[in-house]
């Protein structure tokens, strides 16, 4: 059902729109000045254990690649595709992961597997995996979905560090590049 807001009554000052208009200008002009202030006399940092202190500089920025800073013992990382012992890829892209992704960072395009190829015990992999790493919010649902133990959050500094926007989005062969060789006691890819 609709609601009807009954419009409020405006005195002639709020009718003006002036002192609206000049109390933003006065709002940005503050926030102008804050910033040249802070650019002026830049704050150092406020130490906090296990991040900052390893900064040999004492700033706020790491100097990646120079300082590489060990990341939060509780952070859990960012995802990445990983092999199987033979260098078999694990993925049989089923789309769960995608599926799951609250921000819909993942994109799969899924791909069948040729009878003469090693994999040929297993009908898929996937064509193009791609995962883009500014949308992900690293929630970790991927790697508690993925029924292969395909995809896995890991915190090693180069999946997190790019260039660019469009280097950002992770293909699947820098996916496989990145997450490496994970043995896992699973033995699907055995033909019986
Ligand atoms: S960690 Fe979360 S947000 Fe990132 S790709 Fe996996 S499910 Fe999506
Ligand atoms: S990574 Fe796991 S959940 Fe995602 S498509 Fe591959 S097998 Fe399925």
């Amino acid at each position: 059902m609709a609601v009807i807001v009954a419009r409020p009554d405006l005195n002639f000052w709020e009718r003006l729109y002036l002192p609206s208009i000049v109390g933003g200008m006065l709002i940005t002009l503050r926030h102008m000045l804050q910033t040249l202030w802070r650019m002026v006399f830049p704050r150092r940092h406020v130490a906090q254990p296990g991040i900052l202190e390893m900064s040999a500089t004492g700033l706020m920025t790491m100097q990646y690649p120079e300082e590489k800073w060990p990341m939060p013992e509780g952070y859990r990382g960012a995802p990445v595709l990983v092999m199987d012992e033979q260098g078999r890829e694990k993925c049989v892209s089923c789309q769960l992961c995608e599926f799951v992704c609250p921000p819909r960072a993942i994109r799969i395009t899924p791909g069948s597997i040729p009878g003469t190829d090693r994999h040929t015990n297993v009908e898929k992999r996937p064509k193009e995996f791609d995962i883009d790493m500014l949308r992900c919010i690293y929630c970790g649902m991927c790697e508690e979905v993925c029924p292969e133990e395909a995809i896995f959050l890991r915190k090693e500094h180069p999946i997190f560090v790019g260039t660019d926007r469009k280097e950002m989005v992770r293909n699947k062969q820098e996916l496989y590049r990145l997450g490496g060789v994970l043995p896992r006691p699973i033995k699907k890819w055995e033909n019986k």
